[in-house]
């Protein structure tokens, strides 16, 4: 019991008012760091909502015997559309179909509460500006979810100047934005042509920069990815056409790389009656998207044998793909032959780094986030037990247990 007691008084010490509060003691399985290392089995003691220490198995009392499971890092998605939803006709909502506030409201907290059970701690979304109300609740605790950051509005207008462009940065930072959210390309359902001229991606990535933001592009041609990576913009999504030239200039670069694998086009295809005659969701689109599954696991397949490329992940959830997250990771392994260990780390701690956060979540060890998650069967063997998530802890605080 020694060990346990060591953290509690060092912390009671430097911080009086958390002296009330007692260590929680996990017990685990096999432990993977997030960082690619792991241990046959480990003692976690949290303190509060930080991990206090990360010692060798005892046969000690712990609050939570998770010694039959594999613990890992809370999962974080990069990009997750976390307030899309289907509409009370079953179709997904999109403009003037009766929903109300309310109902989108209740809708994105179900998706939040969704997702969190299914094991991700922290998620990206790129973005809407219900985002920020949503934000707010989960960190008071009224919504349970996943820690959210987002871009609020994206900017996608192709007709702003790089002078507008920059004052719309300025003023997505103003409203609270976490990140900035740009469109450099179509969408694979329009063909995935550059739209933004290097020149607006030069202004949008830069005075992000100057602000200290990160930029997420959305790119699908290999012009437009170029043109981003060369902007110098933090990270690139989709990037469906990209060729070796480019995935060799954004290891080049340092540009963040996030490609989707299957869950998105599955997940569109399989409920192709409940977006079909919205927008570009019409059998163009639907047939781009059927077209894109080969090439999209063949991307992660040369990204991920690309040295140095800093491939990250994000699955694009929109509506019907909340709580199926890991099938993403799933398709990585299985379809595009990405190693399991490293699709776990661009989940956990690769994510982490991307996001500005990497010295607080995406990672067990001593001072991080107790953001931790234990799942049935051994992942790094079968990439589909992090669909089996049996613990949820979250900032020291509990949503799951078995
Ligand atoms: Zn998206």
């Amino acid at each position: 019991m020694r060990r346990y007691f060591a953290p509690l008084v060092m912390v009671s010490v430097v911080a009086g008012q958390l002296a009330a509060q007692s260590a929680v003691v996990i017990r685990t399985g096999p432990l993977l760091d997030g960082r690619g290392g792991s241990r046959p089995a480990a003692t976690v003691t949290v303190f509060g909502s930080k991990i206090a220490s990360v010692t060798e198995a005892s046969e000690a009392a712990a609050t939570y015997d998770l010694s039959r499971y594999t613990v890992l890092p809370g999962l974080i998605d990069g990009h997750d559309h976390i307030g899309w939803y289907f509409n009370k006709s079953g179709r997904f909502h999109s403009g003037k179909d009766g929903e109300t506030v309310a109902d989108e409201t209740l809708a994105a907290a179900g998706n939040a509460y969704t997702t969190l059970l299914a094991g991700w701690t922290t998620v990206a979304s790129p973005g809407a500006s219900a985002d920020a109300p949503l934000r707010a609740s989960i960190a008071r605790g009224i919504v349970l979810g996943p820690r959210l950051l987002t871009s609020l509005q994206p900017l996608s207008d192709e007709r702003l100047t790089p002078d507008s462009i920059r004052a719309l940065v300025r003023r997505r930072k103003d409203e609270g934005a976490d990140f900035i959210k740009i469109f450099a390309s179509a969408s694979i359902r329009d063909g995935g042509k550059q739209t933004w001229s290097d020149e607006q991606l030069r202004a949008g990535c830069g005075e992000a920069r100057s602000l200290g933001l990160r930029t997420m592009v959305h790119a699908h041609s290999a012009d437009a990815v170029r043109a981003a990576t060369n902007a110098g913009c933090t990270q690139i999504e989709h990037g469906i056409f990209v060729t070796q030239t480019e995935l060799d200039l954004m290891a080049q670069k340092g540009t963040y790389f996030d490609p989707q694998c299957g869950l998105v086009f599955h997940n569109y295809l399989d409920n192709r009656a409940r977006y079909d005659g919205i927008g570009n969701y019409n059998a163009v689109g639907f047939a781009s998207m059927e077209q894109a599954l080969p090439m999209a696991a063949n991307v992660i397949r040369m990204a991920s044998r690309t040295p140095h490329l800093k491939l990250v992940f994000g699955t694009d959830a929109v509506a019907g793909a909340h709580g199926r997250n890991a099938e993403e990771l799933a398709c990585r392994v299985r379809e595009a032959g990405q190693d399991a260990m490293a699709a776990i780390v661009s989940a956990t701690s690769l994510n982490a780094e991307a996001l500005g956060l990497g010295n607080e979540i995406g990672t067990i060890a001593a001072g991080m986030q107790a953001d931790i998650i234990a799942v049935d069967g051994d992942p790094v063997r079968d990439i589909t037990a992090l669909g089996r998530v049996v613990f949820v802890m979250q900032g020291g605080k509990v949503y799951k247990h078995p």
